[in-house]
């Protein structure tokens, strides 16, 4: 099969992705086999691309929101049949038995794979994925719809349940990508007023269509003070700022897997009971009532598709906010 493999991290300027020929990865029991139609694109695969997570699996093919088709079952695989159309999340397996994963929090689980990380992902023509870690995808959807719902938007739903936020609340988004812009379409389903910080005029413009009761810059104030604020950027010098919008009480949600430094902060802008706190992964719970949440609502992703052999040039793409929405390849030859 044709993928996308990454052989050392890099620069993503160096265009580190190699689109190679690769053995076809054949289903273990309980796995099947997808042909991948669409991937979604993330900043996760940046951080992983160019180093930010420390390399787990190498040579590796990137990509954590999948959408295929499948074409083989393992043995006592039976969840699905062959041909129905499924989703890859960036959850790919828990060990089922930690002390996290028996609590209901599989999300924290101590020996967890990660797809397109610690396991080969969808940046292909096909994948192996667990039977019970992928998700039937509701109607409705192209395959290149959906595909940012598996990441930027489960992630973007746990964010949004972390930070409290009730309706009629006031809630602020800094940075607006793929994440962002689906987070928005579910606050203002709930009667949320979103206030969106953002360094770029496109994003800002992209914030307003959707709905927000304001746009400006990451490190402008919003006119009011906010209930609850989420952090997509991974930026840590944007954390004073949010924390200096959030009123009393509030809580400031930091969505991403690697942000880079925060600087010291002065105890005046956490005092008074306001609550820093990180999201880290999914549990499967989450995916699926995003996706029925993500159905009902109906969610409108605006994507930007690029041919699978493009990956480098779509995370080129992203890390220069060159992307309005989110970026998602087609992995169809
Ligand atoms: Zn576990
Ligand atoms: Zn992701």
């Amino acid at each position: 099969m044709r993928a996308c493999v990454l052989r050392a991290p890099a620069a993503i300027e160096t265009n580190p992705l190699e689109f190679v020929d690769v053995p076809t990865p054949r289903p273990a029991p309980g796995e099947v086999l997808v042909r991948v139609t669409a991937c979604g694109v993330c900043r996760t695969d940046l951080h992983v691309v160019e180093g930010e997570l420390p390399p787990r699996k190498s040579p590796v093919i990137p990509g954590h929101q999948v959408v295929g088709v499948v074409e083989a079952c393992g043995e006592n695989a039976r969840r699905f049949p062959t041909g129905a159309r499924v989703g890859v999340a960036w959850l790919y397996r828990t060990d089922g038995v930690c002390s996290y994963c028996r609590s209901g929090a599989e999300n924290l689980c101590d020996s967890p794979d990660f797809t397109g990380y610690t396991v080969d992902g969808g940046y292909a023509e096909y994948i192996v994925a667990p039977q019970d870690f992928i998700y039937a995808l509701p109607e409705g959807f192209a395959d290149e719809q959906a595909a940012p719902l598996l990441c930027a938007g489960i992630i973007g739903f746990r964010s949004l349940r972390l930070s409290a936020i009730q309706p009629g609340g006031r809630l602020g988004l800094y940075g607006f990508g793929a994440a962002a812009h689906v987070a928005i379409q579910v606050a203002r389903h709930w009667k949320v007023d979103v206030y969106a910080a953002t360094r770029d005029a496109r994003h800002q413009r992209l914030a307003l269509e959707l709905g927000a009761a304001w746009a400006g810059g990451t490190l402008d104030s919003p006119p009011a003070l906010l209930d609850a604020a989420i952090l997509f950027a991974p930026a840590g010098e944007i954390v004073p700022a949010a924390l200096k919008a959030l009123r009393k009480g509030g809580t400031l949600v930091l969505g991403g897997i690697y942000v880079s430094r925060i600087p010291p902060l002065d105890y005046d802008l956490l005092y008074q009971e306001r609550v820093i706190r990180s999201v880290a992964n999914n549990t499967r719970q989450d995916g699926q009532d995003f996706l029925r949440v993500a159905a009902e609502i109906p969610i409108h992703t605006r994507v930007e598709i690029f041919p699978l052999r493009d990956a480098n040039q779509a995370l080129n793409a992203l890390k220069n906010d060159a992307i309005s929405g989110a970026a998602v390849l087609d992995c169809r030859l």
